[in-house]
């Protein structure tokens, strides 16, 4: 793996614990330093799962079977509870979608702040409100008024950035942002991924973008991993995914977002099957897929298709041998 990587994630895979179902099998994925990767999916397709496991919070129910995630110079997968919390909240910062419950309710917000620092820091309360302060000015919004109001006092988008604010106090090596915009209007979770654009920055941190639309992925990421059935079936610079997706999962994502442009959402392909379709043996996309052949069933491995690409599809083959037939 590359020296300047800031997460690595191999060959991981998870299970329910004392069952063969794996949720998630054989992720490869790495972040460089200050980069945005995108891992984009249906709901269900692992996403959350993968971030859980980075955050070393994988439910006791399951279990990493095999694999590895590296922080740094940290293995996740093999450091203690104890260690664990230090890199929590510190070196990662987590944003959910849920952020409209990150606040205690009649708590005004200044106070909630000033607790979690002062659980983090020694400082007093005045030296932890200067903080607070600081960082809310930091994702634009009005600091004293927000640190002196209620929770409900806030619309939907200022409670995304407060939240935002509290989770990157501790200047995260990386942010994990999942499904960051989903419960926002699209303006509003526009400018939420401006401001984490703008954070990754001011921080020189990564972050991985969790998102089941790919066209907040096509613009905000370096590199995107399309994620299927627990498995990454395509993965590359973003642009050149864009530019030539080889799996027809990817097609499928890429003509959702083009359709949905159009206002034309209705006449989104059928013959694609429900979401959730997964194949248990080979290509989990088999029972789903247009181009689907006999020898999908068997074990697909990754191709790659040039340096920065690569997909686990039989069609980057015929692909390869149609750029040779036509050059
Ligand atoms: Fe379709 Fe086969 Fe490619 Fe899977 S491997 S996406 S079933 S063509
Ligand atoms: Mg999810």
């Amino acid at each position: 793996s590359c020296e300047n990587n800031l997460l690595t994630v191999e060959s991981l895979s998870v299970t329910i614990r004392n069952s063969r179902k794996k949720l998630i099998h054989n992720l490869n994925f790495s972040i460089p330093q200050g980069e945005i990767f995108g891992l984009v999916g249906e709901s269900g397709s692992g996403k959350s799962l993968t971030a859980t496991v980075i955050l070393g919070m994988l439910s006791k129910s399951l279990e990493v079977t095999s694999g590895s995630v590296t922080l740094g110079q940290s293995e996740i997968t093999s450091l203690s509870e104890r260690e664990l919390r230090n890199i929590r909240g510190r070196d990662i910062a987590y944003l959910s979608q849920n952020y409209q419950s990150f606040f205690t309710p009649f708590i005004k917000v200044g106070q909630q702040f000033i607790e979690i620092i002062r659980c983090h820091t020694d400082m007093s309360r005045k030296e932890a409100k200067k903080v607070a302060i600081h960082w809310l000015n930091k994702v634009h919004l009005p600091a004293e008024r927000v640190f002196n109001s209620f929770p409900d006092e806030l619309s939907g988008g200022q409670l995304q950035r407060a939240s935002i604010a509290s989770a990157i106090m501790f200047r995260p090596k990386l942010i994990i942002a999942d499904e960051p915009t989903t419960a926002l209007d699209v303006l509003t979770g526009e400018r939420i991924l401006d401001l984490l654009s703008e954070l990754k920055e001011e921080l020189n941190c990564s972050i991985l973008l969790i998102s089941h639309d790919l066209k907040h992925i096509i613009k905000r990421t370096q590199t995107v991993g399309v994620m299927y059935g627990g498995q990454i079936v395509e993965i590359g610079k973003t642009s050149a995914v864009v530019a030539n997706p080889i799996h027809p999962y990817t097609n499928l994502l890429l003509q959702s977002r083009l359709r949905l442009n159009k206002h034309i959402q209705h006449e989104l392909p059928t013959m694609l099957g429900e979401p959730g379709l997964i194949a248990e043996e080979g290509c989990p996309f088999t029972k789903r897929c247009p181009s689907a052949m006999e020898s999908c069933s068997n074990k697909v491995p990754m191709n790659s298709l040039g340096k920065h690409h690569s997909a686990a599809c039989h069609l980057v083959n015929a692909e390869r041998e149609e750029r040779y037939v036509t050059r």
